[in-house]
């Protein structure tokens, strides 16, 4: 498939070229032009962005998959923090890289592409899974970030599979 990643605000370079190579297995990622973040999407209070209206602004950009990556702080409905959002079977998804850094930064980049492959499973159908393992397994700590595998376990995998196979026909 092909994936557009359309950096929002101030993300570094590298971490966006990180991606694109660690998206191989999904698809094709290109790398769209930097969108400022819109002072609309902040929540003054919470001193966080909503990702709900960054979604919406992400919808009409060209590619099979849209992925906004932001260094923002991110949530959604009753959480605190999210890293990221993704909507099931289609459309664009979100993704805040705020809550993942490590002094580690082969560590960073493991948690950044762990995040953007779930965020990406569910725009292709994969629901939150129960397997820890997998990468589809809700995660909201770095710790739950870490116990998971970068891979889909055998009950997401035929879903992925599916859509992917879809897209390419
Ligand atoms: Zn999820
Ligand atoms: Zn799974």
């Amino acid at each position: 498939m092909r994936i557009s990643i359309r950096p929002l605000g101030d993300v570094p370079w590298d971490v966006l070229e990180d991606l694109v190579e660690d998206l191989k297995d999904l698809g094709d990622a290109t790398l769209l032009e930097s969108k400022d973040l819109n002072s609309d999407w902040f929540d003054e209070k919470r001193k966080q962005y909503r990702a709900e209206p960054i979604l919406e602004s992400l919808a009409s950009d060209a590619g099979d998959r849209v992925l906004g990556v932001t260094a923002g702080d991110l949530y959604t409905g009753t959480y605190n923090f999210v890293f990221g959002v993704g909507r099931i079977y289609s459309g664009p998804a979100v993704m805040s890289i705020a809550h993942l850094e490590s002094p580690d930064l082969g560590k960073t980049r493991e948690r950044i592409a762990k995040e953007a492959i779930h965020e990406l499973g569910h725009t292709l159908g994969a629901d939150n899974c129960p397997n820890r393992e997998c990468v589809m397994s809700f995660s909201n700590s770095v710790d739950a970030v870490d116990r998971k595998t970068r891979s889909f376990c055998r009950r997401c995998t035929p879903t992925i599979e599916f859509m992917l196979k879809r897209l390419r026909t």
